[in-house]
């Protein structure tokens, strides 16, 4: 569960503390919400993170879109100093990038020039091209994709099945599963059904967010 604002990082603390092992909270500043932040936003953060090994740094990233009213030139200097950060403790960072996927694999080659020991990162609502899709699946082996609303594209076909990912806006389970039926349909899960995608899918969620350190839990919809 991603915070995106400085407003919403305590609760997206307490709600991830009513179910622990189940929800795994990330926090961070994101595109849209830079204009909000406090003088000492970057402090909080770190400290936050600091304090607690089991939350993740997220969301973050660079969009382009009207949507974002904060400068480009300023979410490019807030993203860069938050990716230093997930390098620094090696959290699992999960990105938001609209129409600059360019910039930002840039940005990550920059920070993180070994991609091979960079943590896990997460593309959500992934919308690159497939070049860019390629390119981050060669240069960096722990970077998952994830889709709330799968579409058949050669981009996502090109997204090794241990490396994907689903996800929701929405606070209800029905929309998870209704985004693990479109995902059924795609070729590269041909071969498995409802149950054995559900398996794939938190084994992917565990590399990328638990990374080993919590344990198993029966009929969770872990995503
Ligand atoms: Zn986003």
């Amino acid at each position: 569960m991603n915070g995106t604002s400085e407003e919403d990082w305590k609760h997206i603390l307490h709600f991830c503390a009513t179910k622990p092992g189940i929800l795994v909270p990330s926090i961070g500043l994101h595109p849209w919400y830079i204009n909000q932040r406090t003088a000492g936003w970057f402090d909080r953060l770190r400290e936050t993170l600091m304090g607690d090994p089991g939350i993740h740094l997220g969301e973050i990233g660079l969009d382009k879109s009207r949507k974002s009213s904060s400068k480009y030139e300023t979410q490019k200097l807030v993203c860069r100093r938050q990716l230093i950060l997930g390098k620094e403790l090696n959290r699992t960072i999960s990105i938001h990038c609209v129409s600059a996927h360019g910039t930002i694999f840039e940005m990550l080659r920059e920070v993180f020039p070994d991609g091979s020991i960079a943590p896990p990162m997460l593309l959500h609502a992934w919308s690159g091209s497939l070049e860019m899709t390629l390119a981050f699946c060669k240069y960096f082996p722990h970077c998952f994709f994830s889709f709330s609303s799968p579409k058949t594209s050669k981009s996502i076909m090109a997204v090794p099945t241990d490396r994907i990912l689903c996800e929701t806006d929405d606070s209800r389970s029905s929309h998870l599963f209704h985004s693990y039926n479109e995902m059924i349909g795609l070729e590269q899960f041909s071969k498995l059904d409802f149950k054995g995608l559900k398996q794939l899918l938190e084994d992917n969620f565990r590399k990328c967010f638990q990374r080993g350190e919590i344990p198993h839990h029966e009929g969770d919809v872990n995503c």
